[in-house]
């Protein structure tokens, strides 16, 4: 199917390819005709070639960029648009939504659409309301909750020539797959995105389909219900994968004793202090921060105050995210210390024109210059502590670890890939929106931590546990698992299809 091309599906049923965008179906009656996705709306100038002098109506999907892109340069709508509902905040044009349209891009977590059109269209009518009806050329049309690609998308049930067809937007893909999988990630750990998405699957499921069209890939005409039983599953697997990641391996906190000033203690020279950080004091009486991040600022201090004011030499991140990091530079112009960041961490961070552009979940709002940068693996010795450090990728690629060596125990500091399996199922969350890695971050951080067997794992958000070998290999299992999830999702079965969005400059 070339684009620009128009192909008669049935008698009155035809679809144009739109080229880079979504496919586009019009569905015919005598010389009027609906259209669902217009997409580039290059079809507009065939329309006399198939007999067509009035369009009645056109209907959204879904508020996605490639699905209404052709809208934007109208001078008029050709007839109305009418679109689900709640697509109203994305759609409807407004300068504090489209001025920037990074705005619905950069969420705190996941943002609230990874598509939205990039500009506003006037006159649409917000009247698509799953379950409801409209009637056009003489027919009822139905609308059914799909969501996926977005949370209020729909599909639309026609009947034409004898069959009742389905337009599913981007909820279903050839194969049992879903266009784009990334999209079902509407947060940054829970699998509540490919949930809905599989409610919605499951609606479809048990409706009569005898022709199933979608937005991407070719139109379904044979084993439409094994089709959508094999993508019912295939959700239900990456919903599993988005949850517990070390099954029912026992949390073993670390004893620790808490301080008048709120921190605890865990061993004579490693604190834990508001949410995120660590204090390690040296012998020296000089203090290094892991994680400094400004909310936790305050309870530095009252730490500090408890422990004789040790003055803080050095301070190091476990990842960008803007919890883990946020006070660095404010450390450094308090106390002039050294920010020491390994180069995964520092890559979304520094230069400020690659901070700037980076569309990244919970980049710290202004760039961090680290004073030392870490390469690769390596060890350093700071006031007579050994520390080992390394990539570790799992919840974020831009992610590494420490080891160090306190109190007679190696003390690992963690971050946000792991967590104990009360919390959080047991991580940070994946997600592709985060860089989240599976097969090539979690495997081979879980492969490292097993060889070099810490003692104590020092994770982000303030647990303490003992090193468990049992998490790890879990872990690593888990993440092969998941990965397999994520491909059987995507049409390529390639997994690069999954983790390709967002473009990083
Ligand atoms: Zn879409
Ligand atoms: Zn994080």
């Amino acid at each position: 199917m070339g684009r620009g091309a128009v192909i008669r599906i049935t008698d009155h049923l035809f679809r144009f390819d739109n080229g880079d965008g979504c496919a586009t179906y019009l569905i015919r009656d005598r010389a009027r005709a609906i259209v669902i996705d217009p997409g580039r709306c290059e079809w507009i100038d065939q329309l006399p070639r198939l007999g067509i002098e009035t369009l009645e109506a056109i209907y959204l999907t879904h508020h996605h960029h490639e699905q209404l892109q052709g809208l934007y340069d109208l001078k008029r709508l050709p007839c109305t648009v009418h679109a689900p509902a709640d697509d109203r905040r994305f759609i409807e044009p407004g300068p504090e939504r489209f001025g920037d349209s990074r705005d619905l891009l950069l969420g705190d977590g996941c943002p609230a659409s990874y598509a939205p059109p990039r500009r506003g269209i006037r006159s649409v009518a917000f009247d698509v309301v799953p379950n409801s009806d409209h009637y056009r050329l003489g027919r009822r049309i139905r609308f059914l909750h799909t969501p996926g690609h977005g949370s209020a998308a729909v599909s639309i049930l026609f009947d034409i020539d004898g069959m009742q067809v389905v337009f599913s937007g981007d909820a279903v893909h050839h194969g049992g797959t879903v266009w784009e999988p990334f999209h079902l990630e509407t947060d940054h750990w829970t699998g509540a995105g490919a949930l809905a998405a599989w409610e919605g699957i499951e609606r479809l499921r048990g409706v009569r389909i005898d022709l199933l069209c979608p937005s991407h890939g070719p139109v379904v005409r044979r084993a439409i219900g094994p089709t959508l039983r094999r993508l019912s599953r295939r959700l239900l697997r990456f919903y599993h994968a988005k949850g517990q990641i070390s099954p029912r391996v026992a949390d073993r906190y670390v004893p620790t004793e808490a301080l008048g000033c709120g921190a605890v203690r865990i061993s004579p020279h490693l604190f834990q202090f508001g949410s995120n950080g660590y204090l390690v004091v040296a012998d020296s009486g000089r203090a290094l921060v892991v994680d400094p991040c400004g909310a936790d600022m305050a309870a530095l201090s009252a730490l500090r105050a408890e422990l004789g004011n040790p003055e803080v030499a050095r301070c190091t991140a476990t990842h960008y995210h803007l919890d883990h990091c946020d006070a660095a530079d404010r450390l450094r112009e308090d106390f002039g210390a050294e920010v020491v960041l390994h180069e995964r961490v520092s890559w979304p961070l520094w230069p400020p024109e690659r901070h700037r552009i980076l569309r990244a979940p919970w980049l710290p709002p202004s760039p961090v210059r680290a004073d030392i940068e870490l390469r690769g693996d390596g060890t350093f010795t700071w006031e007579g502590i050994d520390f080992e450090y390394f990539a570790a990728p799992g919840q974020t690629w831009w992610h590494a670890a420490l080891i160090a060596r306190i109190d007679g125990r190696r003390v690992l500091f963690s971050g946000d890939t792991i967590q104990p399996s009360s919390r959080w199922n047991g991580t940070g969350g994946f997600c592709a929106y985060n860089r989240s890695r599976l097969r090539e971050g979690f495997v081979p951080t879980c492969k490292r931590l097993l060889r070099c067997k810490p003692d104590v794992v020092a994770a982000g958000h303030g647990t303490v546990f003992f090193f468990d070998r049992r998490k790890f290999v879990l872990i690593a299992r888990w993440a092969r698992t998941a990965e397999r999830a994520v491909k059987a999702l995507c049409p390529s079965r390639r997994p690069g299809e999954y983790y390709r969005w967002p473009a990083t400059p």
